[in-house]
């Protein structure tokens, strides 16, 4: 791998920063910015501005009707976005179900959500984790039946997240009980057929992206089978690394770490600023370090998977990016120091919006409701006990 930057990719850069200073609303930029739960009518927008630019599918190739950039730009790309304040495309359409449609579905499959993704259109849940199978997830039980022309499906998935915003769910199903991971298949389901129900679960910030679902007795054409019946597991492996890769978020990182700094450079501690305190000066300086690896690792493993490699960069890239960011969560909190007492509910929460906020910098609200969530970034996407595992065993080969 060549790590000189091209001057095409600075060019490049320069593009990508002036379409965005000129296209990003900046009342969605500074929504996005405090930190919360993106919304979805700004990521539909988003992505239609993107779309119309021919800039949605940044990690599609030309063949889906992507961009077909390389993995560098990619990463410009993101990188300019995030930084900017753009909320995230959807990574459960565009990094996860949309490449398995692609690679595995059907003609048709292909021709209905291709298009749908790009635009916007077709919004994600996933439905892989029930309440007995997470990390084990070749225990699930929710089936899906054949009867004529439809699966029927009955089961129940948890911790579905943003599904109460989106269209459909990709949903692992067993069509032979009896087989364990061989029985498995992956089917989508609108997600406003007869028998859905979605319960919402409350996270620890007061905010709702998280959801149990309920499938009674639901119906879907045999259509929405993805590739083979039987080869869901499969799927899910392909699909699973490419989520772990994107767990490592390392935009959200470098985002982070520059508000760290902004704050650290802002708070008092006995009269100085907290930035100018050596010990917590020689601590940030440690988490710049790990950012430039976790970025570096981040393009390596963008090239890795280029060439179509066996190494578990997924696993690799969650652990490292999902504990980088816990530590940033924790030094944005120490740095907030009193202020973090409180911890800011979404402002755009209608019960908490009545009751208001206490007065306080205008930098501290949103980073305590997400350090409070990102205590998650070690489990979904599957625990971090879990990747070292698998690091272990493939890469390491123990
Ligand atoms: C915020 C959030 C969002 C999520 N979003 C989704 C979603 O959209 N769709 C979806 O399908 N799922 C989602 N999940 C579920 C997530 O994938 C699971 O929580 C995760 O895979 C762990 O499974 P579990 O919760 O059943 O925990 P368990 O599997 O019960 O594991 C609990 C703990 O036990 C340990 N452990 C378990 N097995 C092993 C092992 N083999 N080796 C070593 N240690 C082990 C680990 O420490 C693990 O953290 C989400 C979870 C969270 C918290």
């Amino acid at each position: 791998m060549n790590f000189d930057i091209d001057p095409a990719d600075l060019a490049f850069r320069e593009e990508v920063r002036t379409f965005v200073r000129e296209n990003l609303p900046p009342e969605m930029a500074a929504r996005t910015l405090r930190n919360y739960h993106f919304l979805r009518d700004d990521q539909r927008e988003w992505t239609r501005i993107l779309n119309k630019k021919g800039w949605s599918g940044q990690n599609w190739p030309q063949e889906w009707g992507g961009t077909g950039w390389t993995p560098i730009r990619q990463f410009i790309f993101e990188d300019e976005c995030f930084m900017a304040g753009a909320p995230p495309i959807d990574t459960a359409g565009f990094k996860m179900i949309g490449p398995v449609i692609m690679n595995f579905g059907s003609a048709a499959l292909k021709q209905e959500f291709g298009p749908k993704i790009l635009n916007g259109d077709v919004f994600w849940g996933q439905g892989f984790s029930e309440p007995n199978a997470g990390s084990d997830l070749g225990s699930l039980r929710t089936t899906a039946v054949r009867d004529g022309d439809d699966y029927v499906i009955n089961g129940q998935k948890i911790w579905t997240s943003y599904v109460e915003t989106a269209e459909m769910i990709f949903v692992l199903v067993k069509t032979d009980p009896e087989a364990k991971q061989r029985g498995i298949s992956m089917v989508l389901v609108d997600k406003n057929a007869p028998g859905v129900t979605i319960r919402p679960i409350i996270d620890i910030g007061e905010c709702h992206t998280l959801n149990e679902v309920f499938f009674d007795n639901v119906r879907t054409p045999v259509r929405y089978l993805v590739g083979e019946e039987g080869k869901g597991w499969t799927y899910a492996k392909y699909l699973l690394d490419m989520e772990r890769a994107f767990s490592a978020e390392w935009p959200r990182n470098k985002r982070y770490l520059a508000q760290l700094r902004a704050l650290a450079g802002c708070a008092r501690s006995n009269g100085r600023r907290l930035i100018d305190a050596p010990g917590f000066a020689a601590r940030l300086a440690q988490l710049e370090i790990d950012l430039q690896a976790l970025e570096w690792l981040t393009l390596r493993a963008l090239y890795e998977r280029k060439g179509g490699t066996t190494l578990p960069v997924g696993s690799l890239l969650k652990v490292r990016g999902s504990e980088l960011l816990q530590k940033i969560g924790e030094m944005q909190v120490e740095a907030l120091g009193d202020h973090a007492a409180y911890f800011y509910a979404d402002p755009r929460d209608q019960a908490v919006s009545d009751v208001g906020w206490p007065p306080g910098p205008a930098y501290a609200p949103g980073i305590v409701a997400d350090y409070m969530y990102r205590r998650a970034t070690t489990i979904y996407g599957g625990a971090n006990e879990v990747q070292r595992t698998i690091i272990a065993k493939t890469f390491l080969e123990l």
